[in-house]
């Protein structure tokens, strides 16, 4: 089965978030699952650097103003790549989202429209000889595909869209529609008419095939008005092609017993070699050097999401309890600013990290006894899942992802034997102070929190079982759509 990715970012070519680390991770493990899958990005300045030599496989003159080409290429790793090359519109340096004032791009709607215009091509065979069965986009960036494959002539495969993060639409001015390449018989309330705006996400949501969220609570949410931006309407009415499927993690590069930037291997059954992470974590964040102290950790993009005011309301009784916090992070000035205050305000016992450091986040996840994630919504949520991994206690918001991935430890389950965390509902302070002290209990009880540990690292986090759920989905689509893989291309 040929499965063309099309999506504005891929770990390791170019990374702002979880959906990088998925379109890679994915893309690999359905290669391993028989499907030939290649991924079609922009080629920001990184993604050249990372994939080094490529082939030109066509010319793209007329890309909404810009002229470009389809490189193709490989990364070390083995990721099938092509790579939309139109210097106009990519070869900008850092987020490939926001100009140097920090705001969007004035022109994305045209860079995004010409990846979703190149997907298209490519989709409907008009690119070169490599063909896909099916086409499965991410996100608003990537969401005109299914548009231009649905207004086009010919031979049209079947389109998924995954939804990653519903609060990023893309929504862009009416007048811009011609020029997108839109026909205005497009621009209704059943087309991708939102609010008086285009929107590419819209635009998906109403012509993909199938859609798929990051897990199944975070697909009931967002048939919700309070998790569904707007957008739930839509959604109930296609609730019955609506799929949630929980991501994995790479469990080669988050491995406890392997990692390379962890201060001490450790794994379930070597957990002791644990506290020499805690003792250098301590270190490196300048916080008292005490074993017993619970120390928990937060590693997040800082912003209302990711409910983190709570956690400062809280942090004078996580000190008072006797705990220590270490945080890395970066994002809204009000937020970086209220913990660069409370750690001053508690030497020793809060320290913080603003800024994005990939393997300071593995010493935080090997060092930590807990990882606090009080999202007020999580599509996913990676983080919860390397604790697990890491033996790092998740205490989580009850919402999406993180309600699906964490086992609270609530007595029945503990009872049981299956609990591997703590969730806390609803996301306020007040039950985030509850869960809290609920962790210090279990840290009062090294047996407790022994069991909970194995039990949360023993725990099946990989990608094998989701890209088997996707491949389901696939198979299921192509059945419906008429179009089997040919023999030998298929997998079981
Ligand atoms: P989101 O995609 O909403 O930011 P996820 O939990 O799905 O949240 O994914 C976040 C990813 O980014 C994780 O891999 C996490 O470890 C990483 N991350 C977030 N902030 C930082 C940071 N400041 N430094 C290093 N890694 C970070």
């Amino acid at each position: 089965m040929r499965v063309l990715f099309v999506t504005p970012e891929c770990y390791p070519l170019i990374k702002t978030g979880g959906l990088a680390d998925v379109a890679g991770a994915l893309s690999l493990a359905l290669g391993g699952l028989g499907c030939e899958v290649r991924v079609l990005l922009p080629a920001y300045p990184q993604v050249l650097q990372v994939l080094g030599k490529t082939k030109t496989l066509a010319r793209l003159p007329r890309l909404f103003g810009a002229s470009g080409r389809l490189l193709s290429g490989r990364t070390a790793g083995g990721l099938e790549v092509l790579a939309l090359d139109a210097p106009r519109h990519f070869e900008r340096p850092g987020n490939p989202y926001l100009g140097p004032d920090g705001k969007d791009w004035p022109d994305n709607a045209f860079r995004f429209a010409a990846l979703s215009w190149a997907g298209s091509q490519l989709g409907l065979g008009r690119l070169g000889s490599w063909v896909p069965d099916l086409v499965h986009v991410h996100d608003w960036q990537a969401g005109l595909t299914p548009a231009y494959m649905r207004f086009a002539r010919g031979r049209q495969p079947p389109t998924v869209l995954t939804i990653h993060n519903i609060a990023f639409q893309g929504l862009f001015p009416r007048n811009l529609l011609a020029k997108l390449r839109l026909p205005n018989s497009s621009f209704t309330i059943d087309g991708l008419e939102y609010h008086g705006k285009i929107g590419f996400l819209k635009a998906a949501l109403q012509y993909a095939d199938l859609l798929t969220t990051v897990s199944p609570t975070y697909a009931r949410e967002i048939q919700t008005s309070e998790f569904g931006m707007g957008l739930d309407g839509l959604l109930r009415h296609r609730s019955d092609v609506l799929h949630g499927i929980v991501n994995g993690i790479d469990e080669a590069v988050w491995d406890p017993a392997e990692d390379r930037d962890i201060h001490a291997p450790y794994s379930a059954r070597r957990i002791k070699a644990k506290a020499a992470n805690k003792a250098a974590l301590q270190r490196r964040f300048q916080l008292a050097p005490d074993p017993d102290a619970p120390l928990f950790c937060v590693i997040s993009r800082l912003t209302h999401q990711k409910g983190l005011d709570l956690l400062v309301e809280v942090l004078p009784d996580l000190v008072a309890m006797g705990g220590q916090l270490a945080l890395l992070g970066s994002g809204e000035g009000s937020l970086e600013a209220a913990y660069r205050a409370a750690a001053r305000a508690h030497p020793g016992r809060v320290g913080v990290e603003i800024g994005y450091d990939e393997p300071l986040s593995h010493q935080l996840q090997a060092g930590a006894d807990a990882i606090i994630i009080p999202s007020r919504f999580e599509p996913c949520g990676l983080t919860q899942l390397y604790g697990l991994r890491y033996g790092t206690l998740p205490i989580v918001a009850r919402v999406g992802g993180l309600a699906d991935t964490v086992i609270d430890a609530n007595v029945a389950a503990l009872h049981d034997g299956v609990a591997t965390g703590i969730q806390f509902s609803p996301v306020t302070a007040e039950a985030l102070r509850f869960a809290l002290l609920r962790a210090f209990r279990i840290f009062a009880d090294p047996a407790v929190l022994d069991r909970l540990r194995r039990r949360a690292m023993s725990r099946s986090v990989g990608w094998s079982g989701p890209a088997r759920d996707y491949l389901a989905l696939y198979g299921g689509l192509l059945e419906e759509s008429g179009v089997s893989p040919k023999p030998g291309e298929g997998a079981s």
